[in-house]
């Protein structure tokens, strides 16, 4: 039998609905340990609480903490799930994705609705990922995100409904496998892993979403707190207001870097128009093109990267060479 670790987080998995009121909230105990009977004719498993934190107030040293426990005992486990609300559940993933270099199956999970509500699928995505953990072809694919039968990377997964079990999608490339009664179905793999090492954080990023008739206040105010670097999820295939290039300029001139992603969530941006503010002239200005991710992944990958090098050029290759 395989050895599985199930580390907790937090998040709706851990909790429990009050039925008077209807509030969801931690109760002090895990409701899953006590289910914990149900996973044993899977595999052997071990069970940690590690944090029970409802996922808004995960923060990216909560990650680090995680991925460093997640490296001292990985040597003795098979492969590891990790459940995590659901909210910043993606950036968890991403961020382990980025630093572990383990070949092993790494797992996150989350549910919808907690274990006492009706419906719930909180055992039931514990189960999945445990059935996905024990897959020898579960190896070599990256942290996973298991969510309603289907199996996600950490690069591509994004929460996309408030409240909908089906809520977790792959907009770009669709999920990497399946899960039905009886099999684990992978058809696709992952092409490309990008493992940096890092021992801390701590560096402040900034995520800004452009809209029609962004000008230069919010960045001239966030310029003011002296950021270490700026995510932008720009407009379409990657262009801003003309107004916001002054300021953006000035932070680049300052070896802040600027990170541009698409507010589209499935395409790249590349640097095709040349009228002012067109992505052709962002290029042209230093602004560094990150393809594919969403703005709060490239937020997580600019604080790792930023751990190893503040060289413009250097996190320029970060993030467009990434991809082969
Ligand atoms: N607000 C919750 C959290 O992220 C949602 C969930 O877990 O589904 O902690």
């Amino acid at each position: 039998m395989k050895n599985i670790l199930i580390i907790h987080t937090g998040g709706t998995i851990s909790m429990l609905e009050n039925k008077e009121t209807g509030e969801v909230n931690s109760t002090g105990t895990h409701p899953l340990t006590a289910l914990s009977d149900q996973l044993k004719s899977f595999a052997k498993i071990n069970e940690q609480i590690m944090f029970d934190l409802p996922s808004p107030q995960i923060t990216p040293n909560h990650m680090l903490e995680l991925s460093k426990e997640i490296k001292k005992v990985i040597a003795d486990y098979d492969g590891i799930i990790v459940t995590h609300g659901t909210d910043t559940l993606e950036e968890t993933a991403y961020f382990l994705d980025l630093v572990l270099g383990t070949d092993k199956p790494v797992i996150l999970t989350g549910a919808m609705r907690s274990s006492n509500e009706i419906g719930s699928d909180a055992l039931y995505n514990l189960i999945s990922s445990l059935r996905v953990a024990i897959e020898d072809k579960s190896k070599n694919k990256g942290v996973l995100v298991v969510m309603n039968d289907e199996i996600h990377t950490a690069e591509n997964v994004t929460k996309t409904s408030t409240s909908n079990v089906a809520t977790f999608q792959s907009p770009q490339f669709g999920p990497l496998g399946l899960i039905t009664k009886d099999s684990v179905i992978f058809h696709r793999t992952t092409l490309f892993r990008h493992v940096q090492t890092i021992d801390k954080i701590s560096k402040n990023v900034f995520l800004l979403k452009a809209y029609a008739g962004m000008d230069e206040q919010i960045l001239n105010s966030l310029s003011a707190a002296r950021p270490d670097g700026l995510v932008i999820e720009g407009l379409g295939q990657g262009n801003l207001p003309k107004n916001t290039l002054e300021p953006i300029r000035k932070l680049i001139k300052e070896n802040i870097p600027v990170i541009l992603v698409s507010r589209c969530y499935q395409g790249v941006v590349q640097p095709t128009y040349s009228y002012d503010g067109g992505g052709k002239q962002l290029k042209e200005m230093g602004v560094i093109f990150a393809r594919g991710i969403s703005g709060p992944k490239a937020r997580i990958r600019l604080l790792i990267a930023l751990e190893i090098t503040q060289n413009m050029n250097l996190l320029r290759d970060t993030f467009e060479k990434f991809d082969g």
